[in-house]
């Protein structure tokens, strides 16, 4: 089970014929790993005319997929849609508060085409779409992954909050979009961010005369260029003493599932995302005992971490099945329960952290 995803393509071809050669592997792959008995003629034709969809597209087009230098973007059609029908809204174009729509803008929907280069100045409203990514959509606005994240309370501890139909706020610049507190003056907004003041009064959309402008609590302001400190979720974890004959890690760690990489490592996803099919089985990554194994409120959904007694600890979440109990010791490469879509998802996918002494690490660079 334990086939290494970024092997598939790691030729890297980009080709049309390389990349129908890619779909009908990975499809027959798909089809002998599967009991034949569970599949039903419906699914089956699905597949087989996504599969046909895409053949179509790319043969006509000659386009060839974006390279967008994350591994594995091969086995569905791009989860991100062209951008120009999901601006569900025009926010209006200025004035430091009152978010009110005008109307819906529609265009035709153009295969492959992409935003345009010329600066945006009012803020845009994106409606989220099944197997969507904050990385995924900022990448589409041209704007960083952090900036979704800071303009938008419910992502901010966690990028994977992400839930389809969600609305979310889309700066035209990277930064912080600050709803105003009552006591906020710009010199503590401008030191928060770790921005100037002169950055926040000179951004036009706040329509701001003057550094000792009125403020007024409930409106938002745009401040181009500001941050946010990044703040690990923490999930409570069974302190109680090791149990007998636990497992130890190996030290090494294996693909807990295969399937492709959706989302990958950045400062505000501190895991990888990996697409499966709805059930597809979960492993261990390495040996050692079940720490936690049940339902977490702050999103992950189902959710088994595993200590591995050396320091490491990974997180699988989002399942849909979890065949272990906290105590249990699981051994390497053991299934522990399947891919699902619980908590706050948008399509079937692990999510997989791999911590050492509770600190994030990407787990690209453990898995081979
Ligand atoms: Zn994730």
């Amino acid at each position: 089970m334990q086939k290494n995803p970024s092997s598939v393509d790691s030729k890297a071809e980009t080709s049309p014929m390389s990349q129908l050669h890619l779909l009908w592997g990975r499809l027959q792959t798909e089809l002998t790993d599967f009991d034949l008995k569970s599949i039903s003629p419906l699914r089956l034709a699905s597949h087989i005319v996504l599969v046909l969809v895409i053949i179509g597209v790319l043969a006509l087009t000659q386009i060839q997929p974006p390279d967008w230098q994350m591994a594995n973007k091969t086995i569905l059609p791009d989860a991100a849609p062209t951008p120009t029908s999901e601006v569900v809204a025009r926010v209006a174009a200025y004035g430091g508060s009152s978010v009110k729509a005008s109307g819906p803008l529609m265009r035709s929907a153009v295969p492959f085409t992409t935003i345009p280069n010329r600066p945006r100045t009012d803020i845009l409203t994106y409606e989220v779409q099944a197997g969507d990514t904050v990385f995924g959509i900022a990448e589409k606005f041209n704007i960083k992954p952090e900036t979704i994240m800071w303009s938008n309370p419910e992502l901010e501890q966690n990028p994977d909050m992400l839930r389809i139909g969600d609305k979310l706020v889309i700066l035209p610049v990277n930064g912080v979009y600050h709803k105003i507190k009552k006591g906020d003056s710009l010199a503590k907004i401008a030191k928060k961010y770790k921005v100037k003041v002169e950055d926040i009064v000179s951004f036009e959309w706040n329509k701001l005369d003057s550094a000792d402008a009125a403020l007024t609590p409930g409106e938002h302001l745009i401040i181009p260029g500001g941050e946010k400190p990044y703040v690990a979720r923490t999930v409570s974890v069974y302190r109680g003493p090791i149990p007998k004959n636990a497992k130890k890690g190996v030290g090494s760690f294996v693909w807990p599932t295969s399937g492709y990489i959706t989302q990958g490592f950045w400062n505000g996803h501190r895991a990888i995302d990996i697409g499966a099919w709805l059930g597809s089985p979960v492993v261990a990554s390495d040996s050692g005992y079940v720490v936690h194994a049940g339902w977490d409120r702050s999103g992950y959904g189902n959710l088994i971490i595993i200590d591995h007694g050396n320091g490491y600890r990974t997180y699988y979440a989002h399942l849909s099945a979890m065949f272990v109990r906290v105590g249990d010791s699981v051994a390497q490469g053991v299934r522990i329960g399947s891919v699902g879509s619980t908590g706050h998802s948008t399509g079937p996918h692990l999510h997989f952290e791999i911590r050492y002494r509770n600190v994030q690490r990407n787990p690209l660079g453990f898995l081979h």
